[in-house]
């Protein structure tokens, strides 16, 4: 068993992570920090934590052996753990539902948050809605158009949808606007950071609150491996993608201390590592200080943020989380690339073989999930974090496939007399 106790009390793992804000953050930051530890251990803010986990959201979420595949390809078992059934599509509520919890008991009545795909504002404005807190959500003004049926959900849902229109108009720009708003309202405003990035204590405490995921999985993949007749044990891998590192840190957490188990994260190439059109920070970026914190980042010889590209929205980002730059420097983590054409193709395949429309994102670790199981025996298992369902992405998909796609036609402009107009303020 691996000893692993990262990061260190300022938010270090290794030279990665730390803290740079400016002077006007400093008090919201050391706030937030005491306030996570105060509650990070506390019964109470556990026990309701897994009390929503349990009945708002879904969990345990269930273990579900990809059979059919696995006797296709001929090699490892591959398993897949459905975070794509929690409420909401994805695992990023289980994150959200965490960071409500603490600005609740920080007396703040108003979140705000950044969004790219709009699966995290989403979230955010679903808790925010429960909850009974202003959500306000940072989106950059391409995204807004790209993503409008994820912008008409958080308008449903009561959230204040702001498109931001500087920089390149995306995540990252949102990301600034949100920390922007930040600093104006300290007082009253808790910012929900998505992803594991930002300054210290967010990667700590996002990727607490997601290893959850890894919890369940070990207790449950000896469980599912012994009722098939297979030896008690974990599996020799774990896949996840990773854009910031959320959903692969919730995953891999709980098994670093396996060191018989692989932990493989898998960025998304694009168009290929080499094309220059991917976002894959960790494969082709350097050290550098992106949202707070040190970590990999992909920038030009004088330090500017380069373009990102991928199909998927929320594998697009630049950088990444600073616990995953230290996992790769260190050795206990992996960080492979998938195509585009290879997400596309493992996002046909789940489709039809197994019944199951995955986000896009997942598809990337599901495409290298088929690739390994080639190359390993049929005795051996593959857990991968099946990170969100598609159902966001089946126009983009229909776009790559070059079918047209109708959104029902006939209803365009057909109005229901006295409902409510979405954006409403009771
Ligand atoms: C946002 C998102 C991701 C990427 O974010 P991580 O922080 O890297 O997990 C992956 N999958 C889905 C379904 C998402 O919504």
């Amino acid at each position: 068993m691996i000893d692993y106790h990262q990061p260190d009390t300022s938010g270090h793992f290794g030279r990665y992570g730390g803290s740079f804000v400016s002077e006007t953050l400093t008090y919201a930051i050391n706030e937030l920090r005491e306030a996570y530890a105060r509650y990070k251990d506390d019964p109470a803010f556990l026990a309701e934590f897994h009390y929503e986990l349990a009945h708002y959201v879904g969990r345990p979420s269930p273990i579900y052996h990809a059979a059919r595949t696995s006797r296709e390809l001929g090699g490892a078992q591959i398993y897949l753990k459905r975070e794509d059934l929690n409420h909401t599509g994805a695992h990023k509520v289980n994150n959200v539902i965490g960071q409500a919890m603490l600005a609740r008991r920080m007396g703040k009545p108003r979140i705000i948050a950044e969004t790219g795909a709009g699966q995290h504002g989403v979230a955010t404005a679903t808790i925010c809605a429960r909850y009974g807190l202003e959500c306000v959500v940072y989106m950059g003004s391409e995204d807004v158009k790209r993503q409008s049926p994820n912008v008409y959900r958080m308008k449903l849902l009561g959230a204040t949808v702001v498109p931001v229109e500087s920089g390149s108009k995306t995540l990252k720009d949102a990301l600034n606007e949100a920390m922007r708003d930040w600093v104006a309202h300290v007082d009253n405003t808790f910012y929900i950071i998505g992803t594991v990035a930002g300054p210290h204590p967010y990667p700590m405490m996002v990727r607490d609150f997601q290893s959850v995921i890894g919890e369940e999985c070990l207790q449950q993949m000896p469980e599912m491996l012994a009722a098939q007749g297979i030896a008690t044990r974990q599996p020799d891998a774990v896949v996840a993608c990773v854009g910031g590192g959320s959903n692969a840190m919730g995953i891999f957490y709980p098994y670093i201390p396996f060191e018989n188990t692989r932990l493989i994260g898998v960025e998304a190439a694009g168009e290929g590592l080499d094309s220059g059109k991917h976002s894959a920070s960790l494969q082709r970026g350097s050290s550098g200080v992106l949202h707070g914190n040190r970590t990999y980042v992909l920038q030009d010889a004088n330090g500017q943020i380069t373009e990102t590209h991928s199909i998927s929205a929320g594998l697009d980002y630049p950088g990444v989380g600073p616990e995953h730059a230290w996992l790769k420097d260190t050795g206990r983590a992996e960080y492979v690339g998938a195509t585009d054409a290879e997400a596309l193709a493992a996002f046909h395949h789940l489709c039809r073989a197994e019944g199951i429309i995955p986000a896009l994102e997942s598809s990337h670790a599901m495409a290298y999930a088929m690739k390994l199981a080639k190359t390993m025996r049929p005795d051996q298992s593959i857990l991968v974090n099946l990170s969100g369902r598609g159902d966001k992405d089946i126009g983009t998909v229909a776009d790559l496939d070059g079918v047209e796609f109708y959104d029902r036609p006939s209803m365009r402009g057909h109005v229901v007399k006295g409902a409510p107009t979405a954006g409403d303020k009771a």
